[in-house]
């Protein structure tokens, strides 16, 4: 794209991502129109754990494993992301509690990572970890944004709205983007199920046990399904199940907590990695596919966007991002 001051860009999409990348946007002073269709915080941001965990990532999720540093980069730069905003990053780390043996085997994990972690009262302690408030920190992104003079727009942005605007962005989720471009065939969905309790643990650090974790607040979050290659926001109690028992087994008394279920699709690349930059449609830049990292990345993601429409170097993350990684022929 020819690079020029106020260019018009339109972002579909205003979970983490689109959020985060309308307001950088907004910052350097691009002229940016913000469209979704939902409500607000209707979405997997607004379901999400809100956790800014590359450690417990990489240990957790064998498919981030090889991005741990990237993963911490994207983290380190949540600080200066929100100066100015009323959005406190939690800095209460991670704590691992379980049988001995399962212990032994994370702890070899994070050794395998060159992760520090302390050990702690029989548990594993890290504190590089951190964490926002999902929903109110979309509210928060999306009120500094307007205040710069960003216009919300609340519908689906469509292909008839490509004339009006120099550039989109889609960040649509795992949404359907209504065929804009070849690279979304790379993205698959996984369907994440998250109880939010009327009672748990209202601070401190995200609490991991096996299969399941406990993030603490005013309703703590125990999350969360994955549930390979279902895009439907179906309820299913018999996929919690699981969940429940064993954040049961961390803290007993959530035996008594009445339990809301809520529902997210994340949208994943086969490396687990997002799509950011130009598609190969003219006009048309990606930022999708951040899998269980959406809100973690969402700063890195909306700076290399703003690199690309600014014609500056995106720096080290592009390549492993490229949007077209997966459609080169
Ligand atoms: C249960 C669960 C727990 C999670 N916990 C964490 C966590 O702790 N930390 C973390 O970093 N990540 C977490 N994630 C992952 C994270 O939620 C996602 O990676 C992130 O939400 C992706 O953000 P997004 O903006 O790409 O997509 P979404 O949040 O899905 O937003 C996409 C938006 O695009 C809109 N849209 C779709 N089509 C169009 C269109 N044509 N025009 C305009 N708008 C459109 C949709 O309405 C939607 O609002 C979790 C996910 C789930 C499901």
């Amino acid at each position: 794209m020819e690079t020029k001051l106020r260019a018009r860009v339109a972002v579909a999409g205003a979970g983490a991502i689109g959020s985060a990348v309308a307001l950088t946007l907004a910052r350097a002073q691009f002229d940016v129109t913000l469209f979704d269709p939902a409500p607000p915080g209707d979405n997997a941001s607004g379901v999400a754990a809100g956790m800014l965990a590359p450690v417990a990532e990489a240990v957790f999720d064998p498919v981030s494993t090889p991005h741990l540093a990237l993963l911490r980069r994207a983290r380190d730069l949540w600080p200066a992301f929100v100066e100015g905003l009323d959005l406190p990053i939690l800095r209460d780390g991670l704590r691992v509690e379980g049988e001995a043996a399962w212990l032994a085997t994370i702890a070899a994990r994070f050794e395998a990572l060159d992760a520090p972690f302390q050990r702690l009262d029989g548990a594993l302690v890290d504190a590089e970890d951190w964490r926002i408030e999902a929903r109110p920190a979309l509210a928060v992104l999306k009120t500094a944004f307007e205040a710069l003079g960003g216009r919300f727009e609340p519908r689906a942005f469509a292909a008839g709205d490509l004339p009006a605007f120099d550039a989109v962005v889609l960040a649509t989720g795992a949404g359907d983007a209504a065929g804009l471009t070849p690279e979304l065939a790379a993205l698959a969905p996984i369907k994440g199920q998250i109880l939010r309790a009327d009672r748990g643990p209202a601070t401190g650090p995200v609490i991991r046990g096996e299969g399941v974790y406990i993030a603490a607040g005013e309703s703590p979050a125990i999350g969360a399904t994955m549930e390979m290659g279902r895009g439907d926001l179906i309820v299913d109690p018999s996929a919690t199940e699981a969940l429940r028992a064993a954040a049961i087994r961390l803290r007993p008394e959530l035996a008594q907590a009445v339990l809301t279920t809520e529902v997210g699709v994340r949208a994943s690349t086969p490396d687990g990695l997002p799509l950011v930059g130009w598609s190969a449609t003219p006009g048309v830049m990606l930022a999708v596919g951040a899998r269980r990292n959406g809100w973690l990345l969402a700063p890195l993601v909306a700076g290399l966007v703003a690199a690309y429409l600014k014609g500056d170097n995106p720096g080290p993350d592009a390549a492993s991002l490229d949007a077209k990684r997966f459609s080169r022929t």
